[in-house]
């Protein structure tokens, strides 16, 4: 029976997407097939990163795909205002779309969900079937009795303003907003002098969303800063995973030999819920692979996840210091606390790349939360599988 495609990428969105790319540059020998259940790649989302999350060499590949750039940005809480000389990019859905339409055109198909899928087949939603020598699956989060996750969740929005708004650099954190539903604070990044995004996000418990009382906020935040009238030009929300602990071994177990990719495979990072950098590697590693059968795969994805996974063992613990040591509304402290750090630690925090010594400082100096409740946190995660 002759194949359809070497691989199909199932689900076109960020982790998929940059596979693709890499495939299509380092291994044109490869028929690559991406199928999105949705109507076009990419869904409806800014990707950012911060500068230190990548090597020299994957900046130069994901340059393209980065729709703006800034060399510093800015965080506020009540009692810390901070500059960081570090750089920080976004790359936009749009672009995404464009780039991978361009380079991929007729290996996209897109429009009809996959409702039936094997390690070396899919079938769709209208009954058509491919099969390949292996499927790579990127269908993006979905729930796990396996992880435990708190939630980063945001309304954010997208403004062209009538007159310039005045902000040269993001506000990645600005804390000094009302604590409500857990640590809160508004995120802002200006795309033009014009125009930018504004996010009104919160760490909180429970991953559900009231985007018209979000909106309600966005909107004081935005009268507060004088920003003026303006259009609205699009709107994106998201409830992130935060991971405060799990079973890795079970999740990976739960993918059945099914090799996987991005958020389904817990490739993100615990505490800022961000996937692109881990999507960026990801690629590489795919692009580089020896032994593309589902078995091959499977190995080389589910050996990353673990590794990644127990190298990050201590941000799920400071995640469920965050979560669980004090009142949802003094949860703020604790990222105030933090952001006091020199700014290259601050930068190897965000690209999950912490040292030991790094790991001691960030816990050091008087704590943020009540002392007993940090040590009763800190006493479980002494459990041979991670619990809240
Ligand atoms: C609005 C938003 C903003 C974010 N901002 C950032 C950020 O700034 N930086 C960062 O690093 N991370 C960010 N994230 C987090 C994370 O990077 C994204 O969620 C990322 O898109 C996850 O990548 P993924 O490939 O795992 O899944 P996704 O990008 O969600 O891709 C999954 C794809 O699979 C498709 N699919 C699902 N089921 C099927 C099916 N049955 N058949 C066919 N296709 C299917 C979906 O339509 C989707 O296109 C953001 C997330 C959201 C929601």
């Amino acid at each position: 029976m002759s194949l359809d495609a070497d691989l199909i990428l199932l689900g076109g969105g960020l982790a998929n997407g940059l596979i693709a790319h890499r495939l299509a540059t380092r291994r044109p020998d490869l028929r690559i097939l991406v199928i999105e259940g949705g109507e076009t790649l990419g869904g409806n989302h800014t990707w950012s990163f911060h500068d230190g999350d990548l090597s020299q060499a994957e900046h130069e590949w994901i340059a393209p795909f980065v729709a703006a750039r800034w060399t510093d940005y800015d965080v506020r809480f009540p009692r810390r205002e901070r500059r960081f000389g570090t750089g920080y990019a976004s790359v936009s859905s749009e672009r995404f779309r464009e780039l991978l339409t361009r380079q991929l055109g007729q290996r996209i198909l897109a429009g009809i969900p996959a409702v039936d899928v094997t390690p070396t087949s899919v079938t769709l939603a209208d009954q058509r079937s491919f099969s390949a020598r292996a499927v790579i699956d990127g269908r993006g989060a979905r729930p796990s009795p396996h992880l435990d996750l708190g939630f980063q969740k945001f309304l954010g929005q997208e403004w062209e303003f009538d007159r310039p708004h005045g902000l040269q650099r993001p506000v990645i954190m600005d804390a000094t907003v009302p604590q409500r539903d857990g640590y809160r604070f508004v995120y802002v990044l200006p795309f033009s002098p014009t125009r930018l995004l504004v996010e009104d996000t919160y760490y909180a418990d429970r991953g559900t969303l009231d985007t018209e009382v979000l909106r309600g906020h966005l909107a004081d935040y935005a009268t507060r800063a004088g920003w003026g009238e303006g259009r609205l030009v699009r709107e994106e929300h998201g409830i992130l995973p935060i991971a405060l602990g799990g079973d890795i071994d079970a999740l990976i177990a739960s993918s059945n030999g099914m090799p996987t990719v991005g958020l389904a495979h817990a490739l993100f990072h615990p505490t800022t819920g961000y996937s692109l950098p881990d999507a960026v590697h990801v690629a590489d590693l795919v692009s580089r692979a020896p032994d593309i059968s589902p078995e091959g795969l499977a190995r080389l994805l589910d050996a990353h996840a673990r590794n990644i996974w127990s190298d990050r063992s201590y941000f799920r613990m400071l995640n469920r210091l965050l979560f669980h040591a004090g009142r949802p509304e003094e949860r703020y402290r604790i990222l105030e606390h933090f952001h006091r750090l020199p700014d290259p630690l601050v930068a190897r925090f965000y690209a999950a790349r912490l040292d030991f010594a790094d790991k001691v400082r960030i816990l050091a100096g008087k704590p943020p939360v009540p002392v007993f409740s940090a040590l009763r946190v800190l006493a479980a995660s002494r459990l041979p599988k991670e619990s809240a």
